[in-house]
């Protein structure tokens, strides 16, 4: 399983590294998922939390991407979101997060961005740009 990306998505996880003390950004990946997940869509969606060390999507927003995702016969397949102070790997937090949505989670680290799913354990999987 890998996570194909396009250009401009990978240039947008690119430019969302955290670069000094702000708060968690997140959002969602907008493609398809069949063997591979294929992600050629990103939006940010507000932190409701506004933490540096959690996140929570603002749902209405979230709601609004759920709903254009349907409309142009995509799915949401993932969730990303930054880490400004750990390193790029699930939180416990995020693990329980990964438990109600289980899709692809991209995190961006100051210095990395890694994706991973959960199955059973937790996997790595190959950010591969198309
Ligand atoms: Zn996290």
């Amino acid at each position: 399983m890998k996570l194909i990306v396009t250009e401009n998505i990978y240039r947008f996880l690119n430019s969302v590294k955290p670069k000094g003390n702000e708060i968690e950004r997140c959002g969602l990946l907008l493609g398809k998922k069949e063997e591979d997940y294929f992600v050629d869509e990103v939006y940010e969606v507000r932190n409701v939390k506004s933490s540096t060390s959690e996140f929570e999507l603002d749902a209405a927003e979230a709601l609004k991407i759920f709903e254009h995702a349907e409309s142009v016969s995509k799915e949401v397949v993932g969730v990303w979101h930054t880490h400004p102070f750990w390193k790029a790997y699930p939180s416990a937090k995020d693990v329980s997060g990964m438990k109600i949505f289980p899709g692809v989670w991209v995190i961006v680290s100051r210095e990395e961005i890694r994706a991973f799913v959960l199955e059973g354990e937790i996997r790595e999987v190959e950010i591969v740009i198309a």
